[in-house]
């Protein structure tokens, strides 16, 4: 029995990396439908010493579960946008921010074609997610700096259609080609491929590759009453309330510090709306 990644899934088949080599798996019988193994995840296998085969007999617990695309284990979400076509949805970037912090991972932004446009965004985001890079993959400006600063590690892209996310994935991909030895095989599947894959950035990294989902609805269901201090968690701040929504109440220190300029009042207005939409939402039901 060994421990393994699964790196891809096709339909009833797992690609599972372990001990650095890849092992083709079925799932054992007791893993249906909805608790299938997912791409992400930990398992114990059993080898079949013969063919490089095996299979999954546990799933190791998970951190997180993403629904579209199925992957678990998510640690980063990379932010992918770019300045000009298309353009920056501040909006966006701010509802992913608490999307994927409920869900326990680190956002990161990531700007490309710094070619076009590379004024830096509107609200400086260096305070607020861990890390802000600015790149042209056209150029194949700066991805370098941006691939060596990942830690260990599953991260995902998310971000509008049109940044450029395959692109950087093919930049990728061809970067492990050079080196893999089952490049034929990959390079057939590129283009064609509908499939989600962990692609291997080192032993200890991946970028999951997922074709078609843009990522725009990481849905969390944040409850509203988790929303004021999710939204401003970069933020030391103590409100006379401790349940303080940020909005009507008095000496409200983050109000303050929106009034001072301290937090950026686009971002403000962000939190406003993503407050009612929930709101909204809760009135549904
Ligand atoms: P995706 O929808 O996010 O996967 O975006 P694509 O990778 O399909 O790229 C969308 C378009 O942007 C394509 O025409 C790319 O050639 C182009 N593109 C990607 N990166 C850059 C860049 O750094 N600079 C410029 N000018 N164009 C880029
Ligand atoms: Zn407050």
């Amino acid at each position: 029995m060994i421990e393994g990644l699964v790196t891809k899934a096709i339909s009833e088949y797992y690609f599972v990396n372990a001990n650095a080599k890849n092992y083709l798996c079925k799932a054992k019988g007791k893993f249906r439908l909805s608790n299938a193994p997912a791409v992400g995840d930990r398992v114990i296998i059993k080898e079949d010493d013969i063919n490089g085969e095996g299979r999954i007999e546990e799933i190791i617990d998970r951190k997180n579960i993403l629904v579209r695309p199925r992957i678990s284990n998510v640690d980063y979400l990379i932010i992918f946008l770019s300045k000009k076509s298309p353009e920056v949805d501040y909006l966006m970037i701010d509802k992913l921010i608490v999307n994927v912090r409920n869900l326990n991972i680190e956002p990161i932004i990531v700007v490309n074609k710094t070619d076009l446009d590379n004024s830096s965004l509107k609200v400086d985001y260096r305070g607020i997610v861990s890390n802000v890079f600015y790149i042209s993959v056209k150029l194949e400006q700066d991805i370098d700096q941006f691939l060596q600063s990942l830690k260990e590690g599953n991260y995902v892209l998310a971000g509008p259609s049109g940044a450029g996310k395959s692109s950087l994935l093919n930049y990728i991909a061809g970067l492990s080609l050079k080196t893999s030895e089952i490049s034929e095989k990959l390079k057939r599947g590129r283009h064609t491929t509908r499939h989600i894959e962990l692609i291997k950035i080192n032993d200890k990294t991946y970028i999951a590759d997922t074709p078609g989902f843009q990522s725009l609805d990481v849905e969390s269901n944040i409850d509203l009453v988790d929303l004021p201090h999710l939204f401003f968690e970069e933020v030391d701040y103590k409100c006379k309330f401790n349940d303080c929504a940020h909005i009507n109440e008095p000496h409200c220190e983050i109000k303050k510090l929106v009034d001072t300029g301290v937090i950026d009042s686009n971002r403000y207005q962000n939190y406003l709306k993503i407050y009612s939409e929930i709101k909204e939402r809760r009135k549904v039901w």
